[in-house]
């Protein structure tokens, strides 16, 4: 049992440090993964009758769909754990051609996990390839150029592909179709951050004190990935400015300065929210004219910025572009 990365390329924009963090404090079973209940009773069930099958079939595959840091990879990984198996890890923008999808599957063990991150962004040509892998446990690749070009069927042994997407919208219908279990991750509740923040605290060898846990779960935007970050930044602070002890007061301290509001925004979300409120007023906005104010890509704004902010209230989709809402208004001058 192992897990190991297939292609290189790091699929979230992390440092090395933190990566290695989030490695120690990632859940392993599912009794350490805290909240998604549904997702997790879904999935022990389903592992359960394949196990009591003892068959040797394969759990269907999964596509785990939500915004990024909610714990899609960390699932994944819960699953391979829970099922025995070997995890392999690798991401859409990482596949490039259908040969590279070719011999990471051909590679694969029976029983051997595939973890896509970011599957909605793997190419066309590759992801049909993966439709015949997903449902016939083969894969025909097509050797040589112009007339001598042949057909040839190469065989997969059985696995488990785990797809994972920020907006399943992204996905082509055949690909989706081909998922036995689809599941959306929801923002998690403010007691499950604040067990998540104690956890890893503990980790961390810190302690946190209850009104200290509060505050942090209130400003981490309802997302583990950043609860822990925001756990060990503040730790930090703690260890330069205090006795290494997380209390209310260096939790303030340390948010303030990381410029992070009492509703978890950080400067580029109220950069946002001000630049499209500067311009347009409450007007709706287009989505390539928010990412020309921000200087970011369309993708970045629809995945990382605006899931929160709508679910806060703070941004409204219309038919007719993005707009700023009151409550963001309000949100905005009670900070000046
Ligand atoms: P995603 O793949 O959805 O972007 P990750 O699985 O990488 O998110 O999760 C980000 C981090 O948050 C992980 O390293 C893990 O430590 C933490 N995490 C995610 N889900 C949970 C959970 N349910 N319970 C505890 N920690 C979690």
């Amino acid at each position: 049992m192992g897990i190991e990365r297939v292609t290189d390329t790091i699929t979230h924009a992390e440092d090395g440090e933190e990566q290695v963090i989030e490695q120690s404090l990632r859940p392993v079973t599912f009794d350490e993964y805290i909240g998604q209940e549904r997702l997790k009773n879904n999935l022990k069930l389903a592992i359960a009758a394949v196990k009591k099958r003892g068959d040797g079939s394969t759990l269907d595959h999964i596509l785990l769909y939500g915004p990024p840091g909610l714990g899609k990879t960390t699932m994944a990984g819960v699953i391979a754990h829970e099922m025995g198996a070997n995890l392999r890890i690798t991401s859409g923008p990482a596949i490039e051609h259908g040969g590279d999808l070719a011999s990471i599957l051909t590679n694969l063990q029976p029983g051997d996990i595939l973890f896509i991150d970011e599957i909605h962004r793997l190419r066309k040509a590759v992801s049909e390839y993966l439709y015949t892998a997903m449902e016939d446990n083969a894969i025909d690749i097509m050797i040589g150029k112009g007339p001598a070009a042949r057909s040839v069927r190469l065989d997969i042994p059985p696995f488990t592909l785990i797809g994972a997407t920020t907006r399943t919208g992204a996905l082509t219908g055949p690909l989706r179709d081909r998922f036995g279990i689809i599941h959306r991750l929801e923002y998690y509740k403010i007691p499950e951050i604040e067990k998540i923040i104690v956890r890893t605290a503990s980790i961390l060898n810190t302690e946190i004190q209850p009104a200290a846990t509060a505050l942090l779960a209130e400003r981490s935007r309802l997302t583990p990935r950043i609860a822990n970050r925001l756990t060990k930044r503040v730790r930090d602070y703690a260890d330069v400015n205090g006795d290494g002890i997380i209390d209310q007061y260096i939790a303030e301290q340390s948010l303030k300065l990381m410029e992070i509001d009492n509703l978890g925004l950080d400067p580029a979300d109220r950069n946002m929210l001000e630049l499209m409120l500067d311009n347009y007023g409450d007007r709706p906005v287009g989505l390539s004219t928010i990412a020309a104010l921000t200087g970011d890509e369309p993708p970045t704004i629809e995945e990382y910025y605006e899931p929160y902010l709508m679910q806060l209230g703070l941004l409204e989709r219309t038919p007719r572009g993005r707009r700023v809402t009151e409550k963001a208004k309000r949100h905005l001058s009670s900070l000046h």
